[in-house]
């Protein structure tokens, strides 16, 4: 071999390279999709919020085992096994949703957290060879090479921890590796973003020791659905960075008091926080918004006319028939990407990432992202408009993986 041969196989190697990238950029769209494509599969995609629980509990689906809707649901609902599969989602974070007029129970939602729990377990003990439980990024990685589908949770609204500390250690060793302070009202810990009645003007004395605990065991602070003022304080408080689950920015829809502003979104970047971003056309779009708020106040007129709160059981058949006479409107995929864009702009591309909803906003999802199978397609719309493969990889699941690890690793050294 004469030493011209391996100097041939440099030149070859970089002038192969040139051509690689030339071609990423020069790809048509048939060519870019099936790139996308190939990203979302070669990817853990993680998505911050997902209803399935939810979904399954109000139509009494249970055991799991004995329905479909979990692997191939025919009518509705956005997740099941096989529009994910599709899509490359792979590690959806189950929601474990306590609504609001369970703060009032005796036992504050403790026990629907339990049984909600016990589904999740149960769809990895009854579909092994498809989905299995994981409590740390290294389990979710593990399940990736072996083809399947990961389900952490995180739990939507602290109250089931009731007055007592030792809750959330109970939680913890249940799974729950996030915890949403609050969801739609006031809780014990702090102040949510849909009510105006600034209980704590921020955190409560308890939901301050709340976060420590959670910052001790390791569970990462959501802060979605939380008030401003609780936001600032989880700020200043947290020890670890925190994650917003589910939740878009304000600047496209400025009446959303559940979306983040941008000076939200500029703190949780410095916080090393990662907020992954909510496909609910509702919290996108400034049209639909309004659109939405219009049907939610004629929506507490009709509840407040029964002596109804919209948290409660009897309210949720008035609530249904309403949403189908008062259809809202939607919006696109691209303003999913636009809301990407943004939080980029304000804090960077490593503070970004995908907290869908799926099956929590009554199908009122973007059009071209109706479910799980459409990641790719999200995906195509980041590259077109930019977007290396390293960023998709950080916007799938590295922004995520980031703090998730960077909580347990605060957790252990204490
Ligand atoms: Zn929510």
């Amino acid at each position: 071999m004469s030493f011209r041969t391996p100097l041939l196989i440099l030149v070859a190697t970089f002038l192969f390279r040139c051509a690689e990238k030339k071609t990423v950029t020069q790809m048509n769209d048939d060519q870019l999709r099936s790139y996308a494509n190939e990203l979302a599969h070669k990817y853990i995609i993680a998505d911050g919020h997902v209803d399935l629980p939810e979904r399954l509990k109000e139509k009494n689906l249970i055991p799991v085992s004995e329905h479909l809707d979990i692997i191939e649901s025919a009518s509705e609902g956005e997740f099941d096994y096989v529009r994910a599969r599709k899509g490359g989602l792979d590690a959806p974070f189950m929601s474990i949703f306590i609504p609001s007029s369970y703060q009032k129970k005796a036992d504050s939602g403790k026990s629907l957290a339990d049984s909600l729990i016990d589904m999740v377990v149960a769809i990895g003990d009854q579909l092994p060879d498809k989905f299995s439980p994981a409590m740390t990024p290294a389990e979710v990685e593990a399940n990736f090479k072996l083809g399947k589908i990961s389900l952490p949770m995180g739990m939507e609204n602290g109250a089931p921890i009731g007055n007592d500390l030792a809750n959330v250690k109970y939680f913890y060793d249940r799974g729950i590796r996030y915890i949403t302070l609050t969801h739609n009202d006031d809780n014990q810990i702090c102040d949510a973003s849909r009510n105006t009645v600034h209980t704590w003007n921020g955190l409560s004395p308890f939901g301050k020791e709340v976060v420590a605990e959670m910052n001790r065991l390791g569970i990462m602070v959501d802060i979605s659905h939380v008030d401003d003022s609780t936001f600032y304080q989880v700020m200043k408080l947290s020890k670890s960075p925190c994650i917003a689950s589910h939740s878009s920015c304000r600047y496209f829809a400025p009446t959303i008091k559940r979306d983040m502003t941008d000076d939200m979104i500029r703190k949780l970047g410095e916080n090393g926080g990662v907020m992954l971003i909510n496909f609910y056309s509702a919290f996108l779009d400034s049209a639909v918004a309004s659109q939405s708020q219009r049907n939610d106040e004629k929506l507490a007129y009709l509840l407040a006319e029964k002596g109804l709160h919209e948290s409660d059981p009897l309210a949720k058949p008035i609530i249904d028939q309403f949403d189908k006479e008062n259809p809202l409107g939607k919006t696109d995929i691209e303003m999913v990407a636009n809301h990407i864009d943004h939080v980029v702009e304000i804090a960077g591309i490593d503070h970004v990432g995908f907290g869908s909803d799926f099956d929590g906003v009554d199908g009122q999802l973007p059009t071209g992202l109706e479910d799980p199978s459409k990641y790719p397609d999200l995906i195509f719309i980041l590259l077109k408009r930019g977007y290396t493969e390293d960023d998709i990889a950080k916007i799938c699941y590295k922004n995520l993986w980031r703090v998730w690890n960077k909580v347990e690793q605060l957790a252990k050294e204490g």
